[in-house]
C-alpha cells in the first residue's frame, strides 16, 4: 500500500511539467498595492518585493541604494505612474543599470495604461506651482473597479517576460476579476447610505473611491497637493466644512494630524484616519483587506 503511494506521488511529480520548477520571476513594485495585486496574478511563479510601504507618502520617498540594489536584479518593474513616483523613481533607475526595466523595454509596466483618469490638466503643466499632480490625479488604485485594469496591466508585464506561464496568469487574472466583482458589490452595498455625504481630505488621494461610492470632497487641507497649508487657507476650509455640513475630515496616516485636529475643532467635523494603501504593517495583506478596511472605518465614522 505504502509502496504503492510513493510510487504514484513520484509518477505525478515527474509528469508536471518542468517550467513549474523554474525559478521564480522577480519582480519590484513601486508601491504596496502593486505588489499585492501582482501576487494575486503571478501566485508562485513570481517573487514579489516593494519599494514604498503602505503606511508611506508614496510621493515622496528617499531614493536609498538598497532600493536601486532590488532594482538591479528585477526582470519586472512595475510602478503607478502619472509622476507619483517622480521624485525618485528616475534616480533608483539611474542607479540601478537595468536597461530591461527602463519605460519601453519588456521588464517595464506602468499600471496606470488604459486607466480612465481624473482631473486631467487641460493645457500644459505649470511645475513652478509645485503641485504634485500635474499629469492628472495618480490614486487610481482606490477605485477598485481600476484594479481589474491594474492585473490586466501586470499579466500582460508578466506574460511579456514569463511566456510559458501564460495560462496560470490569464486564470489567475480571472479568479481575482470574479473575486472583484463580488466584493465591489459588498462595498457597494455597505456603502449605499453614505451617498451623497460630503467630505474633506488632507491630500486629494481619494476621488476615485469617492466617486465610484457617490461621495464627494468639497475641499482639501492642502491647498494643492503636495504644498502644507497656510493659515488663510485654514480659515476659509473651517468656513467651508460649517457651510458644506461637512462631518469628516480624512488624514492619510502618513500626514501630521495636528493641523486636521485644529481644524476639527474650530468646525466641528471629526478626523478619520484612513489608509490609502495596503499595508502589512497595519495588517492589510491584500488589495481585499485594504478595501474592507476604508469601508468598515468610513461606514463607522459617518453613521
Ligand atoms: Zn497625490
Amino acid at each position: 500500500m505504502k509502496k504503492v503511494f510513493v510510487w504514484g506521488v513520484l509518477l505525478a511529480a515527474m509528469q508536471t511539467p518542468l517550467s513549474t520548477y523554474a525559478a521564480p520571476v522577480t519582480v519590484i513594485t513601486t508601491t504596496e498595492d502593486l505588489a499585492a495585486i501582482t501576487r494575486e496574478i503571478g501566485r508562485d511563479r513570481v517573487r514579489v518585493d516593494f519599494i514604498a510601504k503602505g503606511v508611506q507618502d508614496p510621493h515622496f520617498i528617499d531614493a536609498k541604494p538598497s532600493y536601486m540594489l532590488k532594482l538591479s536584479r528585477a526582470k519586472l518593474f512595475i510602478q503607478v505612474g502619472l509622476g507619483l513616483e517622480a521624485e525618485w523613481v528616475p534616480s533608483l533607475l539611474r542607479g540601478a543599470r537595468n536597461v530591461n526595466i527602463l519605460r519601453g523595454r519588456n521588464g517595464h509596466v506602468d499600471a496606470s495604461e488604459e486607466v480612465a483618469l481624473l482631473e486631467v490638466p487641460k493645457g500644459r503643466l505649470d511645475r513652478s506651482a509645485g503641485d504634485v499632480h500635474g499629469q492628472g490625479n495618480p490614486h487610481y488604485w482606490l477605485d477598485p473597479l481600476n484594479g481589474k485594469q491594474i492585473a490586466r496591466n501586470i499579466a500582460k508585464g508578466l506574460k511579456r517576460i514569463d511566456p510559458e506561464g501564460k495560462e496560470q496568469y490569464d486564470q489567475n487574472f480571472v479568479q481575482f476579476s470574479r473575486k472583484l466583482d463580488a466584493a465591489i458589490e459588498r462595498w457597494r452595498e455597505a456603502m449605499k447610505p453614505f451617498k451623497g455625504e460630503k467630505v474633506v481630505t488632507y491630500h486629494n488621494s481619494w476621488p476615485y473611491f469617492l466617486r465610484r461610492f457617490g461621495l464627494t470632497a468639497v475641499d482639501y487641507v492642502e491647498p494643492k497637493p503636495g504644498i502644507s497649508p497656510s493659515s488663510s487657507h485654514l480659515i476659509q476650509l473651517i468656513e467651508r466644512i460649517k457651510e458644506e455640513k461637512v462631518k469628516i475630515i480624512i488624514v492619510e496616516p502618513y500626514f501630521n494630524e495636528k493641523t486636521s485636529r485644529f481644524v476639527a475643532r474650530k468646525s466641528g467635523a471629526r478626523v478619520v484616519v484612513l489608509p490609502p494603501s495596503v499595508s502589512k504593517a497595519s495588517g492589510m495583506t491584500d488589495y481585499f483587506q485594504l478595501f474592507d478596511h476604508i469601508v468598515a472605518t468610513l461606514t463607522a465614522s459617518l453613521e
